[in-house]
């Protein structure tokens, strides 16, 4: 069986499980999670985790010191940040057209909060003016990925300005992201029982009865994170990258599903970089950058999410959110989902920064957070297509071959 086929069977019937033992079984699905799910997830997700700074680390020096032009550099970074504003801004507006259509807070009967316990997020101004580290030890060992990444990018200008010099240091990078690599198709083979106990323990716990009051709010959401997916990507797609999308959406697909059952960017990066630089042909001096970046700070499914959540609160709540209001959610979702952590649930966080700025009620948090957690899973996994799909279009831009070569982590792990 294949390996893609494994994991959605491990989805499913992670699904199944998870909502009959919430309906019938409430008991047996508290004991299995704490003994089975949450901890077979959690090691997953670790493991995983473990992987991903030595890999971003390695993989940006050496994209880096592979870069004899630093004009080329400077080109690269303008194009991939203009690029994932652009499609974050474009992901908002498709959400707040589809939530003003579809209106899910309006005439809905759910148990409103008064208060919540989600702490405010720090400014986004903090992260951006962080990048630079005092110390890239420290740095690495609490994993500050935009630091990491300013810190190997620095490291690998290095090689690249000392040339044959370090050819020692060189080689080391190159064989050492080897064998990150290797780690990365070695755990993809444990994915599909990950996929299981994280999907069952998800659905355990947000149950039957909130999914179906909170129906149509997930259904719009997952309407504009579909429209997004295939609509703007495959657009960009086509005309950019001149690739056929639906043979891009299958090379990206065992990576989307990562990251749909783990709800993490950065936990799905190792699979994210090998599918687009195996199964796209993405040159590594575009994707080593390029991907780390947008794991951590392009999330279109986090924007849209974050949209949604705006209009729904206010419909909840009766409160009329004027034209330029809904503007001001687009500026402040597009930075919020910068700012957001690619881990599970950080999304929710970066909301105390879009409520307030158009004065919803903080407490209306509380009425999403139950279900999402499932709609985590459908959003990180738009969060790391797009910026396959930027990356991709990048490299185009820069004169690279991208074609998909059918070869991705699915292959190199039969
Ligand atoms: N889980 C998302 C991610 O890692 C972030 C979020 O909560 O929206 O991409």
């Amino acid at each position: 069986m294949k390996l893609t086929t494994k994991i959605l069977l491990g989805i499913g019937l992670g699904l199944v499980v998870g909502l009959a033992l919430n309906y019938g079984a409430p008991s047996v699905f508290t004991t299995l999670n704490d003994y089975v799910f949450a901890p077979v997830g959690d090691l997953f997700i670790k493991a995983i985790k473990m992987i991903v700074v030595p890999l971003v680390f390695f993989s940006i020096v050496l994209g880096a010191a592979g870069i004899s032009d630093p004009k080329k550099m400077g080109r690269i970074g303008g194009k991939t940040i203009l690029l994932y504003l652009l499609t974050t801004a474009i992901a908002i507006s498709i959400a707040l057209l589809l939530a003003n259509v579809i209106s899910p807070g309006e005439g809905v009967d759910v148990a409103k909060p008064d208060k919540t316990d989600i702490e405010a997020a720090p400014p986004i101004k903090d992260t951006l003016l962080n990048i630079v580290p005092e110390n890239p030890v420290k740095a690495l060992a609490e994993g500050q990925m935009l630091q990491i990444i300013f810190f190997a990018l620095a490291f690998g200008a290095g090689i690249a300005l000392l040339g044959n010099k370090v050819n020692r240091v060189k080689e080391f990078v190159e064989q050492a992201n080897e064998v990150m690599m290797k780690l990365v198709h070695l755990l993809m083979k444990v994915v599909p029982y990950a996929a299981f106990a994280l999907m069952a323990k998800a659905v355990g716990e947000a149950g039957l009865d909130l999914i179906a009051s909170m129906g149509l709010y997930m259904i719009t959401l997952l309407l504009a994170l579909l429209i997004h997916m295939t609509l703007t990507y495959g657009a960009f797609l086509k005309f950019m990258a001149k690739l056929n999308p639906f043979k891009f959406y299958k090379a990206m697909f065992p990576a989307m599903e990562v990251a749909f059952t783990t709800s993490s960017s950065a936990a799905t990066l190792p699979i994210t970089m090998n599918s687009v630089e195996k199964g796209l042909k993405v040159p590594k001096s575009v994707s080593s950058f390029v991907l780390p970046l947008g794991a951590t700070i392009n999330m279109d499914g986090t924007a849209i999410m974050q949209g949604t959540a705006a209009i729904f609160i206010a419909q909840l709540y009766n409160i009329d959110l004027s034209f330029s209001q809904q503007l001001l959610i687009i500026l402040t979702a597009t930075l919020a989902s910068i700012g957001t952590a690619a881990i599970p649930s950080a999304g929710i966080v970066m909301l105390t920064i879009v409520f307030p700025a158009v004065g919803l009620p903080l407490e209306g948090l509380g009425i999403i957070l139950g279900v999402d957690r499932l709609l985590d899973m459908a959003r990180t996994a738009t969060n790391i297509t797009g910026d396959a799909m930027v990356a991709t279009c990048v490299a185009k831009s820069e004169g690279a071959d991208v074609e998909v070569t059918g070869e991705s982590v699915e292959t190199a792990v039969s």
